[in-house]
């Protein structure tokens, strides 16, 4: 089987980019099916990031409504929801569920 210089449009940017011949044997070579979604630099950059996580989270400063404690939580609190450090949420839980 020949390889022949294919254009893709990355998923990412749009721009279109070339796998090249060369490539595609590497990627055979490796046993891969599927073509790279990605142009070389989109790749590049989500390596940087940390593959495909969704990047790091911003941890936000707040305060638990049952406790009092100081707390942090991964998302921006909205004024009508209270927010719970670790030991409250947990406890509201299973509060819950009963
Ligand atoms: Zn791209
Ligand atoms: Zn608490």
């Amino acid at each position: 089987m020949s390889f022949q210089d294919k254009d893709i449009q990355c998923s990412e940017c749009k721009t279109s980019f070339t796998f090249t011949a060369k490539e595609q044997e590497f990627f055979a070579s490796k046993g891969y099916t599927n073509e790279p979604k990605r142009c070389p630099a989109c790749r590049q950059t989500r390596k940087a990031d940390g593959g495909d996580r969704q990047g790091p989270r911003k941890m936000v400063a707040a305060v638990c409504a049952e406790c009092g404690q100081a707390t942090e939580v991964p998302f921006q609190p909205r004024e009508d929801r209270p927010v719970y450090c670790i030991t409250c949420y947990a406890k509201t839980k299973l509060g819950k569920s009963r």
